[in-house]
């Protein structure tokens, strides 16, 4: 067990990849069934790619909303069965917390190709990197966060992003909240901001000479 945060090993940007200006949008701890749904609504409606990183123990509730991600043309990646600090977790509980979830979303839709893992909180140690490894799963962090879950406005989402968005940046947003967090306050799960950025985001982002994309193959 190890609590060094190995995040210069997980992927934060693609800044390095050519041609025209690209962004990425990612969202953690859904599926939801308030919130996800709407999140995709706004994407579908912007014909705009997103990668859904799970919570395994929401995605084995939510099957259809699994299907329907994958369905729509977005990509599901792993964030663990229980949202640990994974850095508080022994190499076993590591190693079960990203393999089952491969396993749940895999039973949820068999169709989906899963390749990147995010740990929670961004906090990657050697044996989550060990583990992403050994489940074929590139470590994926983020390089924008507007911190969407701590609801400060619409519009100050929006405006965070913004200001740090570069070319190749990989931004984090929530369309769910982890189990522990939901239990010590029922309405730390809502998401009606992080909808109504988007749908401001998205054109925004079109306007300073970006297209989003789906994220790169990883090497
Ligand atoms: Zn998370």
């Amino acid at each position: 067990m190890t609590s060094t945060n190995q995040a210069t090993e997980a992927r934060s940007d693609y800044a390095e990849a050519g041609g025209e200006p690209c962004v990425y949008l990612s969202f953690d701890d859904g599926p939801n069934p308030l919130c996800t749904p709407a999140i995709l609504d706004v994407l579908a409606q912007h014909r705009t790619p997103a990668t859904f990183c799970v919570i395994g123990a929401y995605a084995a509730g939510q099957p259809q909303l699994i299907q329907r991600i994958v369905a729509e043309g977005h990509e599901i990646a792993n964030h663990t069965m229980t949202h640990p600090d994974l850095s508080k977790c022994m190499p076993d509980e590591v190693e079960y917390e990203i393999l089952t979830t491969n396993k749940v979303i895999g039973m949820a839709c068999p169709g989906a190709s899963v390749r990147h893992m995010r740990a929670p909180y961004g906090i990657w140690t050697r044996e989550a990197l060990a583990a992403s490894a050994k489940a074929e799963l590139a470590p994926l962090h983020w390089s924008v966060d507007p911190q969407d879950w701590s609801r400060p406005g619409s519009e100050a989402i929006v405006a965070a992003v913004l200001a740090s968005v570069r070319p190749g940046a990989i931004v984090l947003l929530h369309d769910g909240c982890p189990p522990d967090e939901l239990a010590r306050c029922p309405h730390a799960g809502r998401r009606d901001q992080t909808v109504t950025a988007l749908a401001q985001l998205i054109p925004a982002l079109h306007d300073h000479g970006f297209a989003i994309r789906s994220l790169p193959q990883p090497h």
